[in-house]
């Protein structure tokens, strides 16, 4: 695999030359190598990729949605049929296993474009007669040129989550991936190319969120950032869009609950737990990171589960038997470790793992830290408060569902919870009870991307997927006809 990518932007259908020589490196994480470099925009670029997609949107907006659907389609045929070169592209940069990229991050970001496609083709909107009147029919239509801006941890399944729905509803797109992670949103570029989708629809920038990201959310022509990233950027992206009045969707943190009732199969519950927790490094917003778990079964399932943990392996993401790969940056290592030093402090016990892992072989200088578990800390430590975004797992033991919920609701994010439990009527209250925007009964990450994706307290603003993306994108006018 080539080691000097060149990271430029896609504006127009070209790959532009950089106008100035300002790149950041950007990393294998798996070995610590730099693999290339990423340009960075500056103010004057997104100006110029603005422009570009202004000018598009004249005529992307009347492209009728079979015509919208049919490019959608074909880019995702074309990212099926490049589905490995994707995956190794996402895995050399992400550090995440290369199992995952193919069976996950890839396959999911050409089915991101595959359902916005019938979703142009199936969207509709409302009439409101007013029998013997009038008739009220609502126009939804594109908004204009829109931003979107994605992280680092799902880098083309997210980017491609946001770009999807816009284009599908008419709009014409100015999107910037993270800049640590830009490699499949450029490769992307070569798809588009070859999909035939019309030059300025889909311009792809890059660089750092102050520099690029901001003069994106900041431009007055761009009428809707749809945001996925952390809180802090969050909040300062809605006040930038509160003094412009510009519509903005917000996917932040979160500092998920997942819930074990008394009733559970042990040893299923505890697999369904080790997923939800330790996937893609625990590094998924969903992730599970606090695992509360009913007094009467704590120190059974303790043991089955620190049994399911000790044995996940971790290292070379290349390797089919790794379960983990390496954390996506030095700089994340490092905040990991400091939270493991904080639990500590906080009277935390680390039952596993805790410390960075040194490999063998390529992977010597990585990134690793293996799957850890923590107990013995309140539910009001740092350390189940604040988003870790990392390999690590907090057990709480709660006596009864009114507890189970208090503590569950007791940060800030409101993300996803997991309830595990057989009793059909505790799972839907708990469910009415719990502060977020999605709960999953004895499963995680059973996604139909139909149903409205978001959080709510910290954890954003907004609803992604479905019709609910296609709203967003697009603005809604009532026309009202009198009849005699
Ligand atoms: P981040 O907020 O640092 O960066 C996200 C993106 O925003 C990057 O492209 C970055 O360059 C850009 N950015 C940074 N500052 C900006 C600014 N001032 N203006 C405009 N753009 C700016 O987040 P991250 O570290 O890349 O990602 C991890 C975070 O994302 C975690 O908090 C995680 O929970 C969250 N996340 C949320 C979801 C969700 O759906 N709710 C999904 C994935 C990740």
């Amino acid at each position: 695999m080539e080691k000097n990518f060149v990271i430029n932007n896609f504006v127009n259908n070209q790959f532009i030359e950089p106008t100035q020589d300002n790149f950041l490196p950007i990393y294998n994480p798996a070995t610590g190598e730099t693999i290339g470099k990423v340009y960075q925009s500056s103010e004057h670029d997104v100006v110029n990729a603005v422009a570009v997609a202004q000018e598009a949107f004249n005529s992307w907006k009347n492209t009728s949605p079979t015509g919208r659907s049919k490019y959608l389609e074909s880019i995702a045929q074309i990212l099926e049929s490049k589905l490995e070169e994707f995956a190794q592209l996402e895995t050399i940069n992400t550090g995440k296993p290369l199992w995952l990229t193919r069976r996950t991050d890839i396959p999911r970001a050409a089915t991101n474009f595959r359902f916005f496609a019938h979703a142009a083709t199936q969207f509709f909107s409302e009439s409101h007669p007013i029998p013997g009147h009038a008739i009220n029919f609502t126009l939804r239509q594109p908004i204009g040129t829109v931003g979107c801006i994605s992280p680092w941890n799902l880098p083309l399944y997210l980017f491609t989550w946001k770009i999807a729905p816009a284009l599908a509803a008419g709009n014409t797109v100015v999107a910037k991936p993270s800049e640590m992670t830009p490699l499949t949103a450029f490769k992307l570029g070569e798809v588009i190319l070859e999909s035939g989708l019309p030059p300025g629809v889909l311009n792809i920038i890059h660089g750092t969120g102050p520099d690029c990201g901001e003069a994106i959310v900041q431009h007055r022509v761009i009428k809707a950032i749809s945001f996925t990233g952390s809180t802090a950027v969050g909040k300062r992206i809605a006040g930038i869009c509160a003094q412009q009045l510009k519509k903005c969707s917000l996917e932040l943190g979160g500092k998920n609950p997942h819930i074990i009732f008394n009733d559970v199969d042990l040893e299923r519950a505890a697999q369904i737990a080790v997923e939800a927790a330790f996937t893609n490094q625990g590094q998924i917003c969903l992730c599970g990171s606090r695992l509360l778990i009913q007094r009467d079964i704590y120190e059974a399932f303790k043991r089955i589960i620190l049994g399911k943990v000790k044995n996940l392996k971790v290292g070379d993401p290349l390797l089919e038997e790794n379960f983990l790969g390496a954390l996506v940056s030095e700089n994340h290592l490092r905040k990991i470790e400091s939270y493991v030093n904080l639990a500590r402090e906080e009277g935390g016990k680390v039952l596993c793992g805790g410390e960075k892992l040194i490999m063998q072989g390529r992977c010597k200088d990585g990134w690793f830290f293996p799957a850890t578990l923590i107990e013995n800390l309140t539910p009001n430590a740092r350390c189940n408060h604040e988003e870790i975004f990392g390999p690590i797992l907090t057990l709480l033991p709660f006596g009864n569902e009114e507890e189970a919920i208090s503590i569950a609701n007791l940060t800030d994010y409101g993300l996803a919870a997991v309830i595990q439990t057989n009793d059909l009527n505790r799972a839907l209250r708990v469910s009415e009870r719990l502060e977020t925007g999605i709960v999953w009964v004895n499963t995680w990450m059973l996604r139909d991307l139909r149903t409205p994706f978001g959080g709510v307290k910290n954890s954003g603003l907004g609803r992604e997927g479905g019709f609910e993306a296609m709203r967003f994108f697009t603005e809604a006018k009532n026309i009202c006809i009198k009849y005699a």
